[in-house]
């Protein structure tokens, strides 16, 4: 789409039409050192959304009255408790790498069920490929840390 509007300069043109901006996380994979922005805002104590789960609960308030009375304010705490839950669900499906499978909220938990998803991800690639799953060879550990070093004297 193009900045320009006839009649009007494009630099008048620009500083009218701003882009839109909001709260955005920039971060990088942490396995496939893909840059990533996540266009979600993490602070779920925000006022707006006090104020909309407020009005939801004063439509359903208003929409029960004849059943519930004053009581359907309490409608409040359920209504919180699904806008979280399903924001947090939101973030977590978001912040999942489309690259490479990794998810860094199950990482920070579970390391080796992280692992094993991006393992997951990968043979689904390459079953979508139509390709054999490469045979992963174990890593190099690093040197046991029971094993005490063996000290030369000289
Ligand atoms: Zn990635």
């Amino acid at each position: 789409m193009s900045a320009e509007k006839p009649g009007l300069e494009p630099e008048i043109w620009k500083q009218l039409v701003k882009p839109k901006t909001g709260p955005i996380w920039s971060f990088y994979c942490a396995i496939c050192e893909v840059p990533r922005k996540l266009k979600l805002d993490w602070n779920l104590n925000r006022p707006i959304h006090w104020v909309r789960i407020g009005l939801t609960t004063a439509v359903f308030t208003l929409a029960t009255f004849h059943w519930f009375g004053w009581k359907g304010l309490v409608s409040f705490v359920p209504f919180w408790t699904l806008f979280e839950v399903s924001y947090r669900l939101r973030i977590r499906r978001h912040s999942r790498c489309p690259h490479c499978g990794f998810d860094p909220f199950l990482a920070m938990t579970n390391v080796p069920q992280a692992k094993a998803e991006v393992a997951r991800f990968w043979a689904q690639k390459f079953e979508e490929l139509g390709v054999e799953v490469p045979a992963q060879e174990p890593l190099p550990q690093p040197p046991s840390a029971e094993k005490p070093a063996q000290v030369t004297q000289t």
